[in-house]
């Protein structure tokens, strides 16, 4: 995807070795076109696979989410980070370290939104360590659902998450692979 990469080449602030900030376009200003974009090429990276619903995490992971759900024509689930007074019982709850926040979030969602039969596709912003796309997979699993794969805007490659996703099995894509973040530069894979 040029677009995506010419965005993180030219708008990514590397905050340290471990850390690239893309506030301008996904973390915080979100740009609606490349993330159309972002939603069609998951599309079509996972068009064999009858998806039923698409999972993520609030709050990066709803734009591109929800385009990929939008172009899916399936709804969009988003696990949430805090507890929710309207959401008490009846949900499955997964610990999940937060890469960025440096702490343990119980992250959870309504048993009412996925089922036995659901094919689910999980999207995330980033991929560091994996904890969090680790953390959606076992809430599918919960529900007894299947998870046919994980799409990620941008995997920081030389973090293990990556790597372990796929020893575990999961299918995953990754639109931009950073190589390295050393010396204040964006290295691609
Ligand atoms: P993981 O769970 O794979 O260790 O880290 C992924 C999660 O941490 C993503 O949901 C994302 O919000 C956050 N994250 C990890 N690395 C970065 C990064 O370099 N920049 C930003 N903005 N978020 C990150």
């Amino acid at each position: 995807m040029k677009l995506l990469v010419d965005k993180v080449m030219q708008e990514g602030i590397v905050l340290s070795d471990h850390v690239l900030k893309v506030d301008s376009f996904l973390n915080h200003q979100m740009d609606p076109v490349l993330m159309r974009e972002v939603g069609k090429e998951f599309t079509r990276l996972f068009a064999q696979e009858k998806i039923t619903k698409v999972l993520t995490i609030e709050s990066s992971g709803i734009a591109p989410g929800i385009m990929t759900a939008l172009e899916l024509n399936v709804p969009l689930i988003f696990a949430r980070k805090h507890k929710s007074l309207t959401l008490k019982d009846n949900i499955f709850v997964e610990k999940v370290y937060s890469f960025t926040k440096r702490e343990t979030n119980e992250i959870t969602v309504s048993k009412k939104f996925l089922a036995e039969n659901d094919r689910v596709l999980i999207i995330d912003d980033f991929l560091a360590n994996g904890e969090a796309a680790f953390g959606l997979a076992r809430i599918v699993e919960q529900a007894g659902a299947h998870v046919v794969g994980i799409g990620i805007v941008i995997e920081k490659a030389f973090q293990p998450g990556g790597r372990l996703l796929a020893e575990a099995g999961y299918h995953v894509e990754s639109l931009v692979r950073i190589a390295s973040l050393e010396n204040g530069t964006v290295t691609l894979a």
